[in-house]
């Protein structure tokens, strides 16, 4: 038996696959589900658990959703993918694409990619163009280049991304024996959010689980279209994976929280920083920026109203995608002589 089961075999009954359905995998899926002990005690919920999708084999959840879209792309016979990206995107089409033998464009908002998934798309050798705009321009432009045939778009406009992403709802119902009370989630091009509901109600309806969560969703404030009911024109955050100011599955997303009775509210990038901090120093798990976002979320929902029993929080992507940012938040390094006296007065806790 491999390490992990390919995603792709292990929920071949849920998923569109068929015989001809390439068995691709990279490893994906199976990941973590931590508690959270520090974050129990500062809300006072009795358990919270994070889902660490950061151990992805690119370091975030956009591989359960690419492995099956790359998939049923050989499968139909393409030679070339594309996608628009805010980097994550970008990083698991390259890395499931050199896999697969297929060419890979991708569509990036210049000067706003962290570095680690620049580097990812460049080195599995995607073709990278950086355009001056949003992510929802390259989104846009994308989406056109595709329909003339050219490339198959592997965005989450593709429905195998959102098929192969909620599998994450399947793992989580195993582990802890049903669905939590709460699943919060950051949302951004809103695919997540929408597949993880299907994925619940699909776990419900098969009997893994007894009940669905309700669904709390967390935007950006400066990002933040579903909850001020309106697109944002020029959305702006340091949570670069959730900087979108126009959903493609906008209504997935209000679906997911009205049917679950669940909330989808902004959090500003102080809180984000905040908990993105909390977490790799109190919890000891290192995530980035827009996964932070979920986390931010729960402690500002426990702050108020009624507390849940049981909560999932999903941390999207791994901290090493931003390297700028937790370098950005440190003190400087201090640079001594290579003596003993040096170094212990450098490291001395004030
Ligand atoms: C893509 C992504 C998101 C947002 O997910 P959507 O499906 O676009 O809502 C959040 N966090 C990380 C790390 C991502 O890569």
């Amino acid at each position: 038996m491999p390490h992990r089961t390919p995603l792709i075999e292990r929920y071949r009954a849920h998923l569109p696959v068929t015989p001809q359905t390439p068995r691709l995998s990279l490893g994906e899926g199976d990941t973590p589900l931590v508690r959270a002990p520090a974050l129990e005690r500062e809300t006072g919920i009795a358990e919270v658990w994070l889902k660490v999708e950061g151990a992805n084999p690119t370091g975030s959840f956009k591989d359960r959703g690419m492995v099956v879209a790359i998939a049923k792309a050989m499968e139909e016979g393409a030679q070339a993918v594309l996608c628009a990206s805010t980097g994550n995107t970008a990083a698991s089409a390259a890395a499931y694409a050199a896999r697969a033998g297929l060419r890979c464009a991708v569509v990036l908002p210049a000067g706003h990619v962290a570095l680690g998934k620049l580097s990812q798309a460049i080195a599995f050798g995607a073709r990278v163009v950086a355009v001056r705009g949003s992510f929802d321009d390259a989104l846009a432009l994308s989406r056109e280049l595709a329909t003339s045939g050219e490339a198959t778009l592997v965005n989450s406009v593709n429905p195998y991304r959102i098929e192969g992403q909620k599998t994450a709802a399947f793992e989580i119902c195993e582990t802890l024996g049903d669905a939590p009370e709460w699943l919060c989630i950051p949302v951004g091009n809103a695919g997540n959010i929408t597949a993880y509901w299907k994925g619940f109600t699909e776990a419900r309806d098969a009997k893994m689980a007894k009940r669905r969560p309700q669904m709390h969703g967390f935007q950006a404030a400066g990002a933040a279209p579903i909850v001020n009911g309106e697109v944002v024109a020029d959305p702006q955050t340091i949570a670069t994976a959730i900087r979108i100011g126009n959903p493609a599955s906008w209504n997935g997303a209000v679906r997911a929280r009205d049917e679950s009775g669940g909330s989808i509210t902004a959090v500003t990038d102080d809180e984000i920083l905040d908990a993105y901090q909390f977490l790799a120093r109190c919890e000891g798990v290192f995530c980035e920026p827009a996964s932070a976002a979920a986390v931010a979320g729960l402690r500002k929902l426990a702050r108020v109203g009624t507390k849940p029993r049981q909560v999932v929080c999903v941390l999207t992507g791994n901290g090493m995608k931003d390297p700028d940012r937790a370098i950005a938040l440190a003190p400087k390094i201090a640079e001594v002589d290579a003596q003993l006296d040096a170094v212990r007065d450098a490291i001395r806790v004030p």
